[in-house]
């Protein structure tokens, strides 16, 4: 059972995407991080927090902010972004990307695209993920051996 946070903007403008209505860093709805935070808090029964959007990584230190709160309660930290892991790492997202890494446990990295998008699930087996160019990245294990160490290969058959 997981905390869902969907953050405004996106600047990828990715043909397909399923959540248009995020791209605009002026609609959504404003709040503070102290009450996502105060919310975080007394929801019970969590496993985790999951970050998307929009880009997570437009106001990265209001999500370190969270992402920070979420690991001090014991709660793994999976976030989808735009940019690749190599991106971030290269300082592409800017300094406060960066600092986020270090908090997030799983990554889900990279634009969607359309022509690789996986169809209808055949057996059943979660992706996690939009399109096969996509990678669900173990950070913690990325960051460690200087490369991308995938959280966990994707053998499934698209439809
Ligand atoms: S990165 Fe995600 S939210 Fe942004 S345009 Fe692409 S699919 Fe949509």
């Amino acid at each position: 059972m997981r905390f869902a946070l969907f953050t405004q903007g996106c600047p990828h403008g990715c043909p397909g995407c399923h959540n248009p209505e995020t791209w605009d860093e002026h609609g959504g709805m404003l709040t503070d991080t102290e009450e996502i935070i105060r919310v975080l808090r007394s929801t019970h029964y969590l496993d985790g927090i999951t970050i998307s959007g929009g880009e997570p990584l437009l106001q990265p230190f209001a999500v370190l902010e969270i992402a920070e709160e979420a690991q001090a309660l014991g709660l793994s930290v999976w976030m989808y972004t735009g940019y690749t892991f190599e991106q971030i790492r290269e300082g592409y997202a800017g300094i406060g990307a960066l600092q986020l890494l270090q908090e997030v446990d799983v990554l889900v990295d990279g634009r969607f695209i359309a022509s690789r998008a996986y169809g209808s699930i055949t057996d059943g087996t979660p992706v996690w993920c939009g399109s096969s160019n996509q990678r669900l990245i173990d950070v913690r294990q990325s960051l460690i051996a200087g490369h991308v160490v995938l959280w966990r290969e994707l053998g499934m058959k698209l439809a």
